[in-house]
C-alpha cells in the first residue's frame, strides 16, 4: 500500500521532468523519493542505467545490502561499468559523480573501499576500469572520494584497510593532506584535481589565502 502511494508520487514528479543538456533537473522533493527507493530497479522507467561486466554478479548480504562480485576473471583495464546511464543534476543514493554538478544512474551496489579498491575511475572517460585482476569470487570496489564531491549520504567505511577514512561523505569533506594524498594513491576524477594542493601550498599555508577552495 504504501509502495503504490511512494510510487504514484514518483510518477508524478517525473512529469514535471526537465532535462537541459541531456542532464535531468532533479528537484529536492524528486532526490528524496528517489532515494527512498531500497532498488535502483524501483526508479520510474525514464531512468536508465549502466550495465556492469558480464562477469559480474549481484550478491545479497543482511548486514551489507547489495554487492557486486566477480563470476569469473576480469583482467586489470577491463571496462567495468561505462558511465552511459540518465544523467541527472543532483547526486542520488545510486549515482556516480561525472562532471561538476552531473551524476550518472548507476547500479548501487559497487563497495567503497578506502585503501585497496579493484577498480578505480579512469579520470579521462569516466568508466570504471579494473585496477588489478579481479579473481572469480573477489568483490568489485572502488573508492567513492575518488568522484564523489559531496554524497547525498554519508556512511561509516567498513573496510578494515589500515588508512581506513572511516566516515565517507565526499572529498569536499577531506582535509587538504588527505586529499593530496589520495591523489597520489589513486586516479581522482578531473573535476576533483583542481581541489587538490601542491605539496608547495601545504607547506606555505596558501590554503589560507584561498578558503573557497578549501571550505569545509
Ligand atoms: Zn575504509
Amino acid at each position: 500500500m504504501r509502495n503504490q502511494k511512494q510510487l504514484r508520487k514518483l510518477e508524478e514528479l517525473v512529469e514535471d521532468l526537465v532535462s537541459v543538456n541531456g542532464v535531468f533537473q532533479i528537484t529536492n522533493e524528486l532526490q528524496e523519493e528517489l532515494n527512498k527507493c531500497t532498488n535502483v530497479s524501483k526508479f520510474p522507467s525514464i531512468f536508465k542505467t549502466a550495465e556492469l561486466h558480464p562477469n559480474l554478479e549481484f550478491r545479497m548480504d543482511d548486514e551489507i545490502g547489495r554487492y557486486v562480485v566477480a563470476t569469473d576473471l576480469i583482467s586489470k583495464g577491463e571496462v567495468i561499468s561505462k558511465p552511459v546511464g540518465s544523467k541527472v543534476s543532483k547526486p542520488l543514493r545510486y549515482s556516480r559523480q561525472i562532471g561538476d554538478n552531473v551524476y550518472v544512474v548507476g547500479m548501487g551496489a559497487i563497495e567503497h573501499n578506502c585503501v585497496d579498491p579493484t577498480c578505480v575511475v579512469d579520470p579521462i572517460t569516466n568508466n570504471l576500469v579494473a585496477f588489478k585482476d579481479i579473481l572469480p569470487g573477489e568483490k568489485a570496489t572502488f573508492n567513492y572520494l575518488t568522484t564523489e564531491w559531496d554524497m547525498t549520504k554519508k556512511f561509516t567505511c567498513n573496510c578494515k584497510e589500515d588508512g581506513c577514512l572511516n566516515t565517507i561523505k565526499g572529498f569536499k569533506y577531506l582535509t587538504p593532506q588527505q586529499r593530496l594524498e589520495l591523489n597520489n594513491k589513486l586516479p581522482l576524477a578531473l573535476y576533483l584535481s583542481k581541489y587538490v594542493p601542491t605539496p608547495q601550498a601545504l607547506q606555505t599555508n596558501e590554503l589560507i589565502i584561498n578558503p573557497v577552495l578549501f571550505n569545509f
